[in-house]
């Protein structure tokens, strides 16, 4: 940090107060709010209410609070290692800080900043590890929204894995030299088998894990998570996924994955883009494979980012099947896939009572051969059926799909760049979707959801598909800006 970077005015500390006494003074909401924030601690906390209003008795009487229900007098402020004047009424708030001070008790007055001689954070609590947050008075909206967001970002299970931490530091420190080895062995901790059993809420197996690498002392085993990163929108990315990239040492992740959601990785992580858009394969799947086996080998933690669901046309199949034949360790991590964001976007339902009962993923490439593909039969059945990868073949699965024995009429919903801001809508029938092949102002990846059920979607926001057809491409370029 230079030094002219902004000061603060209060500096946090974490305060001993195991088995300390901690006084309020005041009955009402303030009151409580502090006694519910102090009794996140170990210290005794000692209520000074004459008159407690009934949520503040419940809560004495639920936590066995000690309570004095009498006249204010300094006296009752004697032994507290901390004060809060927070009755609500000025002038014995300001008693109360003007006592405390002569005692040398600091104190802190609720929404009186000028008598504190400290202020409470916003608390993030995974004891024995607390994330306190100050703003200087800047406003408890903006305390509680960091709050919020980095209790998103931590496990619940970080306090175990703490505890655990705790009771391994004197044999770490013993086993392990000081340095490269411990700090790698920390690191591992943290980060690999042990973290994520307690992920998993299995202690005892995180106990055995740490044990097993306190033992091995070797360099980590590698692990691959395959992550889906969602259709696009950064915020559809799931918490899991999230974290695992933050603690990734390497990120693969495939062309459609956006910039942004990469981005969310460490800084130093590697990054690594093995493309696979259409027409531009950087890497074949056997190459992404071998890959993947290699940094397992060296150790690596890898993020494996796919785009949507890593298990829909993701090839994850053969990434696990790699893995698995050399023994290296994997998770999966379900993402938010093209067709659940393309119907969110066209408040489309893809199940829709009485109408459509079962859905079909599928990719129009499996229609190429002389039989019709079994999801034909259930789409005439009324499935909702979202094609994947489908504009090249619109003509062919509209054709087949016809011929098949689907009314001409059926309803279709196209989504282009689904859940991102520059998204397209378009709706029509089947009978248009071949037009989709011919457009050229369509660069992004486009979802087509056909079925009866698409009838209950939102058109408001959509293009007419078949306005293509008639008007030609130019205009509906002009059209399309709207989203
Ligand atoms: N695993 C991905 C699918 C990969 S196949 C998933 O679960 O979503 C790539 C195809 O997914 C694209 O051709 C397109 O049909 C679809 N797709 C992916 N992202 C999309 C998006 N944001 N909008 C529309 N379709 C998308």
């Amino acid at each position: 940090m230079s030094n002219n970077a902004p000061k603060l005015n209060a500096f946090p500390v974490f305060m001993r107060v195991e088995g300390q006494a901690v006084a309020i003074v005041g009955g009402g909401e303030e009151a409580l709010a502090k006694a519910r924030l102090i009794g996140q601690s170990s210290a005794v906390l000692r209520i000074i209410a004459e008159h407690a209003e009934p949520d503040l008795l419940a809560f004495i009487a639920q936590t066995g609070t000690n309570h004095l229900a009498a006249t204010y007098d300094a006296s009752q402020l004697d032994g507290a290692v901390m004060v809060f004047a927070a009755s609500g009424d000025e002038a014995l708030d300001r008693r109360v800080a003007a006592d405390a001070r002569r005692l040398g008790i600091p104190v802190n007055a609720v929404d009186r900043p000028e008598l504190c001689d400290f202020f409470t954070p916003a608390l993030v609590n995974r004891a024995p590890v607390a994330i306190a947050i100050g703003t200087e008075g800047a406003g408890p909206v903006l305390a509680q929204m960091l709050r919020g967001r980095i209790d998103r970002m931590l496990s619940p299970s970080l306090g175990p894995l703490a505890t655990l931490a705790a009771s391994f530091r004197g044999t770490a420190e013993k086993l392990l030299p000081r340095g490269n080895a411990r700090r790698r062995f920390w690191n591992d901790f943290f980060t690999g088998a042990p973290a994520r059993a307690a992920e998993a809420g299995q202690l005892s197996q995180a106990h055995d894990a740490t044990v097993d690498l306190l033992r091995s002392n070797t360099p980590a085993r590698g692990h691959i998570a395959l992550v889906g990163a969602g259709p696009g929108a950064e915020d559809l990315l799931t918490l899991r996924a999230h974290r695992l990239l933050m603690e990734a040492d390497v990120i693969v992740h495939d062309a459609l994955v956006p910039e942004v959601v990469v981005a969310m990785g460490r800084r130093d992580a590697e990054r690594l883009p093995v493309g696979k858009r259409k027409g531009c394969h950087t890497k074949s799947q056997a190459q992404i494979n071998a890959l993947l086996v290699e940094l397992g080998r060296e150790g690596k933690r890898v993020v494996r980012l796919k785009s949507g669901d890593p298990l829909v046309f993701g090839r994850a199949g053969e990434e696990m099947a790699a893995l698995r034949d050399a023994g290296i360790a994997y998770e999966v991590v379900p993402g938010v896939t093209a067709a659940f964001a393309a119907a969110a976007d066209f408040e489309l339902p893809l199940t829709l009572r009485g109408v459509s009962s079962s859905m079909v993923f599928t990719t129009g490439h499996d229609l190429k051969g002389n039989s019709l593909p079994d999801w034909a039969k259930l789409a005439i059945s009324g499935a909702t059926v979202a094609v994947y990868m489908g504009r090249s073949v619109a003509a062919e699965v509209a054709g087949r799909l016809i011929e098949a024995g689907l009314s001409p009429d059926t309803a279709v919903a196209v989504v282009e760049n689904a859940s991102l801001a520059n998204r397209r809508r378009f709706h029509g029938t089947l009978a248009d979707l071949p037009s989709l092949e011919e457009r050229a102002d369509l660069s992004g990846p486009v979802m087509t959801i056909i079925g009866d059920a698409v009838a209950g979607a939102n058109f408001e926001r959509s293009e007419p598909l078949a306005a293509h057809r008639h008007e030609g491409a130019s205009s509906s370029v002009a059209e399309g800006v709207q989203s």
